[in-house]
């Protein structure tokens, strides 16, 4: 779709992504591969000046009802910790669709290693991987890290979207081998993959104390409604330093509120 001079792009508060302003706004990310969809999302063309030179610039629209990141965005959460240059993590890749934003997002300077244990899902992670040079796709089981270890180098942050009982502790042992000292961790929780008889604010208080216990300090959560029912993202910090202003043993998990609903970026 030409953008042109209709659509406005404004950058969002969280850097290296933006907000498409037309008749209605749209969170979109930086095509790292213009000219090509990797789900059939919407693509906006827009004319942009460049060291005094009139270039087109591709964005692609990120939908809040499918990605739990782009909805935690969209819901105000603090940060996401991927950004442009980050070095990321991505367990739960699935075939790729919110990968293919964290591509654009960390761009050319930054890598996202992307784990998928489904053989079906993880051809199209392949094939999206073949145009973007980025993402190393790693079609394994998150709960067997030293299977891929070889692949994957230190990095600054691990997302988690595996939707797994167990989740909390594929993220702890991921997290020991690839993630930094004062790295952060992005996890998508989904109450009733859970616990599907607690309600789910109770099992989203008895998953951050799991993390607690394991070197995590969450800091913030955001429940994911209403794109996604009983879901909430806990973003924290992995083995802070004792002197980091960022979280503090004991310190509470603040719940974000929510923006009002016409804030829609
Ligand atoms: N994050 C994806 C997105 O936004 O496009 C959606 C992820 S979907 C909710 C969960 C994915 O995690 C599924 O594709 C599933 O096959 C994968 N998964 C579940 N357990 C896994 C494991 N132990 N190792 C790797 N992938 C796993």
């Amino acid at each position: 779709m030409r953008g042109g001079a209709k659509v406005l792009i404004e950058k969002h508060r969280h850097e290296g992504i933006f907000i498409a302003k037309g008749k209605d706004d749209a969170l979109v990310t930086r095509n790292l591969d213009p000219g090509h969809a990797v789900y059939g999302e919407k693509r906006i063309s827009v004319d942009e000046k460049k060291e005094g030179l009139d270039v087109k610039v591709e964005y692609r629209v990120w939908n809040p009802f499918r990605s739990k990141i782009a909805a935690a965005i969209v819901g105000g959460v603090e940060n996401i910790h991927v950004k442009p240059g980050s070095k990321l993590l991505y367990l739960g890749a699935a075939s790729g669709t919110t990968v293919s934003h964290c591509s654009d997002l960390v761009g050319p300077e930054g890598c996202v290693y992307a784990v998928e244990f489904s053989h079906r899902s993880g051809r199209d992670l392949i094939n999206m991987a073949k145009r973007r040079t980025n993402v190393i796709p790693i079609v394994e089981d998150a709960r067997y890290p030293l299977k891929y270890r070889m692949l994957v180098g230190m990095v600054d942050t691990i997302f988690a979207d595996v939707a797994q009982p167990d989740q909390a502790r594929i993220v702890g042992h991921n997290a020991q081998y690839f993630l930094k000292n004062g790295g952060h961790f992005v996890i998508s929780i989904k109450a009733n993959c859970i616990d599907s008889t607690a309600p789910a604010e109770a099992v989203f208080a008895s998953e951050i104390k799991k993390l607690q216990t394991m070197d995590f300090k969450p800091i913030e959560y955001v429940t994911l409604e209403p794109f996604e029912r009983d879901h909430a993202v806990v973003v924290g910090t992995y083995r802070p330093a004792k002197d980091g202003k960022e979280a503090k043993a004991g310190e509470k998990t603040e719940k974000k509120e929510k923006p009002k609903p016409a804030d829609s970026d």
